[in-house]
């Protein structure tokens, strides 16, 4: 318990006590009134200013109102216990609130616990301990087995298995030797390794999914801001209603002023929207933490009840459904050797970080003689320019031999053909072929089970490779040889048909699609900044089957809003009405709120659970 929840609590001890002696006393008149007036102080006396302050600031009506409104109300009827119990009943159940509220708040905080506490660094021969944002660029890590890996690097000696499963959500460890990348967050398993840090603690990992996390709550969902509008025109309604319920049926004649005005008082507790007002932020909270353990970070709660909504989801094809790392088949040069052409290529290669670029740089296995390399101008979507030996050096698809002007030809093999022409004149070709991820066919065919009707792949390869890969993966359509803005025109013209669409992209030059999309997702992000910063999803592994995950944890959390303001709404409803006709009293008025807003913060608390494997059942459902 925080230290503002125990004064609370102590409160309300005092007032129950003090309430209690005022009810044994035997006292009339103004001296009961007094006796009641001093624990409803004690225990209400920052609801009464709030009420005052809010008033002063213009925002009239909300919960603090309605429960001053109602209390002093039944003082002036001369309800005297009622009033004093009434506000006692409020703290209690916003004391509860405020444990239940802090309680699962902190269960999720400690599903994002990735944050690392310390880094062992080697400085000279020492080993330092330092808090990871203390570390410098470059620095030799020293990361033992059971540590959390502190910052991004790469393992320059030793052997180990790390665990990535507080990122990715993936429980398999994964083997890590000299020369690969371990990423802030991981767990280190099995070996001692050192490790040369790539970036500082600000621009780690962690520290980046951490922020997004955070800021999450900040972007708020359609549902969200319908609370904030409805309580806006709610609250004055129901208290026209009250003042209403008051004055007409004694001046109609019906009964009694102090009957109706005591209905009216009750009508004005049952009313409070809090169950609404807690609820619904709590669940999106909720459904953005589970959905970040299992390796899936939805930027904000607009984005993912985007996302429970999506009914058609494009690809890109390169390394999103398909690995994005390609084997060379074959080297067809015109006149060059074979070993010079790819000597060439490399050399082109070797700034860029598009997957084309690393597979023909890892296909050359001699040494790579940088110093030939000037300008390099990437263009997206067609290849690069690179001035090798002073010359400018095209490397790309066929629209950018096209582009140039160079007599290149069609190659009988099926694959990526990526084409090399100095100045005007051809060079030959390389083709290399690519393998479809092991899950992108399973992740197609569960978004048609979702629900979603269709799925499209847009891709800047060649006809034949686009063809083997929509076959394969089951897409129900494909468009081939697209430059980015043209993918753009593409999922612009499907924008117009009224779909909600989804584009699903490995943040490699894809990032005007991922923005004009209506949510972007961003793949495989792990490590990559760009593929953060411009998508409204990220999914942190390369799996395409996170897809159809993400929609059914963003479906069920957008379903426990949902049965979150019908419920909270129709019970107010029925009290209310059992309130008009006399037969609720304040007692039942204030229970009932609190135990509407308990239960529905316990429902909140579903969205962050894990999901279910996808059964007939789920499937009918989701
Ligand atoms: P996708 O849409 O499949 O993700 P891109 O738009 O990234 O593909 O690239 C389209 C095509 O442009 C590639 O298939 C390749 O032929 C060519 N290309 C892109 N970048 C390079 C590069 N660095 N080197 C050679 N060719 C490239
Ligand atoms: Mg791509």
């Amino acid at each position: 318990m925080s230290r503002k929840q125990k004064r609370t609590l102590a409160r309300i001890l005092i007032a129950a006590v003090l309430a209690a002696g005022a009810w044994l006393a035997p006292l009339d008149g103004v001296w009961k009134l007094a006796a009641f007036a001093v624990p409803y102080l004690v225990i209400g006396y920052d609801v009464l200013w709030g009420s005052l302050r809010n008033i002063l600031h213009g925002q009239v009506f909300d919960e603090m109102f309605l429960m001053s409104v109602a209390t002093l109300g039944a003082f002036a009827i001369g309800e005297y216990p009622e009033a004093a119990a009434v506000m006692l009943f409020y703290q209690v159940g916003e004391l509860f609130q405020s444990i239940a509220v802090g309680k699962s708040r902190r269960s999720i905080a400690a599903l994002m616990d990735i944050r690392p506490d310390h880094a062992v660094v080697l400085r000279g021969k020492e080993e330092v301990t330092l808090p990871p944002d203390e570390v410098q660029l470059g620095e030799i890590l020293m990361i033992r087995p059971g540590d959390r890996v502190p910052l991004d690097g790469e393992i320059i000696e030793g052997s180990t298995t790390v665990n990535t499963s507080a990122l990715t959500g993936e429980s398999l460890p994964v083997d890590k030797s000299a020369g690969d990348k371990v990423v802030s967050g991981s767990v280190n398993l099995t070996g001692v390794v050192r490790v040369r840090v790539e970036s500082i603690y600000a621009e780690s990992t962690v520290a980046r999914i951490l922020e997004l996390v955070e800021r999450a709550a900040e972007k708020k969902a359609r549902a969200e801001n319908f609370i904030t509008r409805f309580a806006k025109y709610y609250t004055p309604c129901v208290v026209i209603g009250a003042v209403l319920l008051a004055l007409l049926p004694p001046l109609l004649n019906l009964g009694e002023w102090n009957i109706w005005i005591e209905r009216a008082l009750i009508f004005l507790v049952i009313s409070c929207p809090c169950a609404l007002v807690i609820s619904v932020p709590l669940t999106f909270f909720g459904g953005i933490g589970g959905a970040s353990r299992e390796g899936i970070l939805i930027k904000g709660a607009n984005d993912l009840e985007t996302l429970a909504q999506v009914d058609t989801v494009v690809f890109d094809k390169t390394g999103t459904l398909t690995k994005g790392v390609f084997a060379v088949n074959a080297i067809h040069p015109e006149h060059l050797t074979e070993a010079a052409l790819l000597d060439i290529a490399a050399a082109a290669e070797s700034y860029s970080s598009h997957p084309v670029a690393e597979s023909i740089v890892a296909a050359h296995h001699g040494h790579i003689d940088k110093s030939r390399v000037g300008k390099i101008t990437e263009l997206a979507g067609l290849g690069l320019e690179a001035v090798i030996d002073g010359e400018p050096l095209y490397v790309g698809n066929a629209a950018l031999m096209e582009k140039v002007g160079a007599e290149w030809h069609e190659c009988h093999l099926s694959g990526t053909v990526i084409h090399l022409a100095r100045k005007g004149e051809y060079l030959g070709h390389i083709v290399i072929s690519d393998e479809l991820k092991p899950d992108a066919a399973a992740a197609v065919a569960a978004l048609r089970t979702l629900g979603v009707k269709r799925t499209v792949m847009l891709t800047g390869d060649n006809e034949k490779a686009a063809q083997a890969a929509a076959k394969e993966s089951g897409v129900d359509e494909y468009h081939a040889g697209l430059l980015p803005a043209q993918k753009v025109e593409h999922v612009e013209a499907l924008l117009r048909t009224g779909c909600k669409l989804a584009f699903v992209g490995d943040g490699i030059n894809d990032a005007p699609v991922l923005t004009r999309a209506d949510v972007g997702i961003a793949m495989g992000a792990l490590g990559s900044d760009a593929a953060i910063e411009s998508a409204d999803v990220v999914l942190m592994d390369d799996k395409p089957s996170k897809l159809p995950a993400a929609i059914r944890l963003s479906r069920r959390t957008m379903r426990i809003v949902k049965q979150n303001i019908a419920f909270a709404l129709l019970v107010k409803g029925a009290l209310l009405l059992l309130g008009a006709v006399g037969i609720a009293n304040m007692w039942t008025a204030v229970f009932g709120d609190v135990g509407v807003t308990v239960l529905a913060i316990l429902n909140a608390m579903r969205a962050m659970k894990k999901l279910p494997p996808m059964n007939d059942k789920i499937r009918q459902n989701t």
